[in-house]
Protein backbone atom coordinates (compact mmCIF):
# COMPACT_ATOMS: atom_id res chain seq x y z
CA UNK A 1 0.00 0.00 0.00
CA UNK A 2 1.51 3.39 -0.64
CA UNK A 3 1.41 6.11 2.19
CA UNK A 4 1.14 10.11 1.16
CA UNK A 5 1.76 12.53 3.47
CA UNK A 6 0.05 15.26 1.02
CA UNK A 7 -3.02 12.62 0.45
CA UNK A 8 -3.92 11.99 3.68
CA UNK A 9 -3.69 15.77 4.75
CA UNK A 10 -6.01 16.60 1.99
CA UNK A 11 -8.46 13.63 3.26
CA UNK A 12 -7.86 14.87 6.89
CA UNK A 13 -8.93 18.53 5.74
CA UNK A 14 -11.83 16.82 3.59
CA UNK A 15 -13.21 15.17 6.98
CA UNK A 16 -13.05 18.79 8.52
CA UNK A 17 -12.05 16.97 11.42
CA UNK A 18 -10.12 19.33 14.37
CA UNK A 19 -7.25 17.59 12.98
CA UNK A 20 -7.85 18.41 9.33
CA UNK A 21 -8.83 22.31 10.51
CA UNK A 22 -5.13 22.64 12.03
CA UNK A 23 -3.62 21.25 9.31
CA UNK A 24 -5.49 23.43 6.77
CA UNK A 25 -4.63 26.04 8.62
CA UNK A 26 -0.90 25.32 8.34
CA UNK A 27 -1.02 24.30 4.36
CA UNK A 28 -2.90 27.56 4.05
CA UNK A 29 -0.24 29.90 5.76
CA UNK A 30 2.47 27.48 3.68
CA UNK A 31 4.24 26.40 7.15
CA UNK A 32 5.93 23.46 7.29
CA UNK A 33 4.13 20.42 9.39
CA UNK A 34 4.86 20.38 13.29
CA UNK A 35 6.19 16.47 14.06
CA UNK A 36 3.22 16.07 16.39
CA UNK A 37 0.33 16.81 13.83
CA UNK A 38 2.24 14.76 11.21
CA UNK A 39 2.97 11.69 14.05
CA UNK A 40 -0.91 12.01 14.73
CA UNK A 41 -2.07 11.61 11.28
CA UNK A 42 0.48 9.06 9.88
CA UNK A 43 1.43 6.72 12.89
CA UNK A 44 -2.68 5.07 12.95
CA UNK A 45 -1.95 4.12 8.98
CA UNK A 46 1.74 2.80 9.88
CA UNK A 47 0.31 1.06 12.60
CA UNK A 48 -2.44 -0.52 10.83
CA UNK A 49 -0.16 -1.53 8.16
CA UNK A 50 2.40 -3.22 10.19
CA UNK A 51 -1.05 -4.93 11.80
CA UNK A 52 -1.68 -6.54 9.12
CA UNK A 53 2.16 -7.25 7.74
CA UNK A 54 1.19 -5.39 4.93
CA UNK A 55 4.57 -4.01 2.66
CA UNK A 56 3.94 -0.19 1.86
CA UNK A 57 5.69 2.41 0.81
CA UNK A 58 5.73 6.01 2.06
CA UNK A 59 5.87 8.53 -0.27
CA UNK A 60 7.41 11.99 -0.37
CA UNK A 61 8.19 11.88 3.17
CA UNK A 62 10.20 12.20 5.68
CA UNK A 63 11.04 15.91 4.31
CA UNK A 64 12.05 17.40 7.72
CA UNK A 65 14.84 16.19 10.11
CA UNK A 66 11.99 15.90 12.64
CA UNK A 67 9.73 13.47 10.48
CA UNK A 68 13.35 11.73 9.76
CA UNK A 69 13.44 10.75 13.30
CA UNK A 70 9.92 9.93 13.99
CA UNK A 71 10.18 7.08 10.99
CA UNK A 72 13.38 5.84 11.47
CA UNK A 73 12.29 5.19 15.21
CA UNK A 74 9.19 3.73 14.40
CA UNK A 75 10.89 1.37 11.60
CA UNK A 76 13.19 0.26 13.96
CA UNK A 77 11.39 -0.52 16.70
CA UNK A 78 9.09 -2.44 14.63
CA UNK A 79 12.02 -3.93 13.20
CA UNK A 80 11.15 -3.39 9.50
CA UNK A 81 13.05 -4.15 6.15
CA UNK A 82 13.82 -1.10 4.45
CA UNK A 83 15.01 -0.29 1.04
CA UNK A 84 15.28 3.35 0.19
CA UNK A 85 14.04 4.29 -3.30
CA UNK A 86 15.81 7.65 -4.32
CA UNK A 87 13.45 8.63 -7.72
CA UNK A 88 15.21 12.12 -9.09
CA UNK A 89 14.56 14.17 -12.33
CA UNK A 90 16.63 17.04 -13.96
CA UNK A 91 14.80 20.58 -12.31
CA UNK A 92 13.53 21.38 -15.65
CA UNK A 93 11.63 17.91 -16.21
CA UNK A 94 9.89 17.83 -12.78
CA UNK A 95 8.99 21.45 -13.10
CA UNK A 96 7.58 20.81 -16.75
CA UNK A 97 5.55 17.75 -14.74
CA UNK A 98 4.39 19.02 -11.73
CA UNK A 99 2.62 22.01 -14.02
CA UNK A 100 1.21 19.43 -16.44
CA UNK A 101 -0.46 16.83 -13.74
CA UNK A 102 -3.63 17.03 -12.87
CA UNK A 103 -5.09 14.91 -9.73
CA UNK A 104 -8.95 13.20 -9.07
CA UNK A 105 -10.21 14.81 -6.04
CA UNK A 106 -12.18 11.84 -4.73
CA UNK A 107 -9.08 8.93 -4.97
CA UNK A 108 -5.91 11.32 -5.67
CA UNK A 109 -4.93 9.49 -8.53
CA UNK A 110 -2.66 11.61 -10.90
CA UNK A 111 -2.90 12.05 -14.47
CA UNK A 112 0.10 14.18 -16.78
CA UNK A 113 -0.87 16.53 -19.98
CA UNK A 114 2.08 14.82 -21.14
CA UNK A 115 1.83 11.30 -20.08
CA UNK A 116 -0.96 9.32 -18.93
CA UNK A 117 -3.98 10.42 -19.44
CA UNK A 118 -8.03 9.70 -18.70
CA UNK A 119 -10.29 7.14 -21.17
CA UNK A 120 -12.36 10.39 -20.55
CA UNK A 121 -10.67 13.44 -21.28
CA UNK A 122 -11.20 15.79 -17.57
CA UNK A 123 -12.51 12.61 -15.95
CA UNK A 124 -10.87 9.98 -13.69
CA UNK A 125 -11.08 6.22 -14.33
CA UNK A 126 -11.77 4.80 -11.28
CA UNK A 127 -14.17 6.91 -10.02
CA UNK A 128 -15.09 9.07 -12.81
CA UNK A 129 -14.78 12.70 -10.77
CA UNK A 130 -13.60 15.57 -12.36
CA UNK A 131 -9.75 16.11 -12.30
CA UNK A 132 -7.76 19.37 -11.10
CA UNK A 133 -4.45 20.99 -10.79
CA UNK A 134 -3.26 21.05 -7.11
CA UNK A 135 -3.37 24.38 -5.83
CA UNK A 136 0.78 25.22 -5.92
CA UNK A 137 1.53 22.94 -8.66
CA UNK A 138 1.60 26.13 -11.47
CA UNK A 139 5.27 26.47 -12.57
CA UNK A 140 6.17 29.51 -10.70
CA UNK A 141 5.50 28.01 -7.25
CA UNK A 142 7.54 24.54 -8.34
CA UNK A 143 10.07 26.34 -9.22
CA UNK A 144 10.24 27.87 -4.97
CA UNK A 145 9.45 24.39 -3.94
CA UNK A 146 12.13 22.66 -6.14
CA UNK A 147 14.42 25.54 -4.48
CA UNK A 148 13.23 24.20 -1.13
CA UNK A 149 13.75 20.52 -1.99
CA UNK A 150 17.13 21.33 -2.69
CA UNK A 151 18.02 22.80 0.54
CA UNK A 152 16.34 21.17 2.85
CA UNK A 153 15.33 17.29 1.46
CA UNK A 154 18.53 16.24 0.07
CA UNK A 155 20.77 15.89 3.07
CA UNK A 156 18.01 13.55 4.61
CA UNK A 157 18.08 11.79 1.25
CA UNK A 158 21.77 11.77 1.73
CA UNK A 159 21.13 10.02 5.60
CA UNK A 160 18.59 7.58 4.83
CA UNK A 161 21.48 6.71 2.09
CA UNK A 162 24.04 6.39 4.69
CA UNK A 163 21.31 4.07 6.86
CA UNK A 164 19.19 1.57 4.43
CA UNK A 165 19.67 -0.13 1.09
CA UNK A 166 18.92 2.57 -1.84
CA UNK A 167 18.02 2.24 -5.06
CA UNK A 168 18.71 5.35 -7.82
CA UNK A 169 16.07 6.17 -10.32
CA UNK A 170 16.62 8.46 -12.89
CA UNK A 171 12.99 9.21 -13.80
CA UNK A 172 14.21 11.82 -16.69
CA UNK A 173 12.62 9.35 -19.20
CA UNK A 174 8.73 7.89 -19.01
CA UNK A 175 8.19 5.20 -16.42
CA UNK A 176 8.50 2.33 -19.52
CA UNK A 177 11.65 3.77 -19.81
CA UNK A 178 13.24 2.74 -16.36
CA UNK A 179 10.76 0.20 -14.94
CA UNK A 180 12.67 -2.52 -16.22
CA UNK A 181 16.43 -1.29 -14.54
CA UNK A 182 14.36 -0.28 -11.49
CA UNK A 183 12.63 -3.67 -11.08
CA UNK A 184 16.21 -5.41 -11.56
CA UNK A 185 17.84 -2.69 -8.81
CA UNK A 186 14.97 -3.98 -6.74
CA UNK A 187 15.91 -7.62 -7.03
CA UNK A 188 20.01 -7.40 -6.25
CA UNK A 189 19.20 -5.48 -3.32
CA UNK A 190 17.00 -8.17 -1.90
CA UNK A 191 19.59 -10.44 -2.51
ZN1 LIG B 1 -10.52 9.07 -8.87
Amino acid sequence: MQIGIGALCRKEIDKGTPLGMKIKDIVEQAKILDIETVRQMIEPVLEEAVAHNRQFVVDGYPKTWNSFNFLTEFLAAKNIEVVCINMFADDDVCIERIASRFECHQCARTYNKNGIQPQVQGLCDTCNEPLSQRKGDDSETVRFRMKQYHENAEPITNALRERYPCIDVDTSKWPVDYCEQFLDSLVRVHK
